[in-house]
């Protein structure tokens, strides 16, 4: 098989452009899946690139899983380097997202990436690299991979190993997954300097939702223990979708709405300082409300609004409409400005949905509503 036609396979549910007869289809983002995707603080084409197709592992939801009938394909690190780096210079991608199935073991197949990944930085290539560090990674592997990507993720699947077992029953969560994750995580607590990095790549997990029976509160639970003891910047919530052929592959897919809602609630975890407890009901299992923030805001400010003008950041932050950027105009247009006026606010980019919630110079803004529009 063709090096070309190997890279659309195991890039993914390729779209494959072949018309008849053509022989050698065009090195162009239309016969590949490119993802767009924020990194470096914007939006590029990404190619999500496996080395192989081919699995030893047998999770429940996964196409690449052993056993499965498919055709399976493997590229060598050096063909593979080479496609990303004809790819970026034809400037179809600006960065990788470079993954396996696991084939010979997670050592061996860590081995065969980082040997991918290095072979492009010898090469020149300065795009952006994001590398999946395998289950139970050796110690120098991963600080290997942290000298030589933008981002290092550790896909933990499930929040707790009574949840991944029904996900993923070869992989351990705690000996194999939580051990590779809280390595990264020890060594980006390390000066970087020395091992020849300004700053150490960002590092990342992925939860399967909806597949193993897990609650929000039990992803929200692990997503705040991880930002909060391992460091990590970002935790993705892939909703589940059923894959024909696997063990799942009647189960129903999760709702997306699910997804947004977590990722609502990530995002109030991570940069506005809400605990989970704080995003759930007493005892409550599921996030109530597509709006977590706009669902805590009722419950507690409408009756206490916040004086915008003598508020400190964090609760400025907990108003609807109000996030960091916002908080920081506001806080700095402060030193100078009584605000008394919802058209003051609408100034700053605030948006309506805040008035209920807030007091401006010790009086409720609701009668002002009309100005806003
Ligand atoms: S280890 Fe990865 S590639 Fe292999 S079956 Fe599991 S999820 Fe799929």
């Amino acid at each position: 098989m063709e090096t070309w036609e190997k890279l659309q396979m195991l890039a993914g549910e390729a779209d494959l452009d072949r018309d008849a007869g053509e022989a050698a289809p065009p090195l162009c983002a239309r016969t590949l899946p490119i993802s767009w995707a924020t990194a470096k603080g914007r939006r590029m084409p990404i190619l999500k690139a496996l080395l192989t197709s081919a699995c030893e592992r047998n999770c429940a939801y996964c196409p690449f899983r052993a056993g499965r009938d498919s055709r399976r394909q493997t590229f060598r690190p050096a063909e593979l380097a080479s496609q990303i780096g004809l790819l970026t210079r034809r400037g179809v991608i600006e960065g990788v997202l470079l993954s396996s199935g696991i084939a010979g073991g997670s050592v061996s197949t860590q081995d065969r990436l980082l040997e991918t990944a290095a072979i492009l930085r010898r090469q020149g290539y300065q795009g952006y690299l994001h590398l999946k560090l395998m289950p139970g990674a050796e110690r120098e592997q991963i600080l290997e991979a942290l000298r030589l990507a933008d981002r290092v993720s550790v896909n933990l699947e499930a929040p707790g190993a009574r949840f991944l077992h029904r996900l993923a029953p070869q992989k351990r969560f705690w000996g194999e997954l939580l051990q590779t994750l809280a390595r990264a995580a020890n060594l980006r607590r390390l000066p970087p300097q020395p091992y020849g990095r300004s700053r150490w790549p960002s590092l990342v997990t992925q939860f399967v939702v909806g597949a193993a029976g897990e609650s929000d509160r039990d992803l929200l639970a692990w997503t705040a223990r991880l930002l909060n003891e391992y460091g990590l910047q970002r935790v993705y919530y892939s909703t589940f979708r059923p894959i024909p052929a696997t063990p799942l592959e009647n189960l129903p897919p999760e709702h997306r709405r699910r997804g947004q809602r977590l990722y609502r609630a990530f995002f109030l975890l991570r940069d506005y300082g809400f605990t989970t407890e704080e995003l759930l009901p007493p005892g409550g299992q599921a996030l109530p409300a597509d709006d977590p923030k706009l669902w805590w805001a009722e419950q507690h400010l409408r009756a206490r609004p916040v004086e915008i003008n003598t508020a400190p950041r964090e609760m400025l932050l907990r108003v609807p409409g109000i996030g960091p950027q916002r908080a920081a105009a506001l806080l700095h247009a402060r030193r100078e400005t009584t605000f008394r006026t919802l058209a003051q606010l609408q100034a700053l980019g605030i948006p309506a949905k805040a008035a209920p919630f807030i007091l401006l110079d010790g009086r409720r803004p609701l009668h002002q509503g009309r100005l806003w529009h």
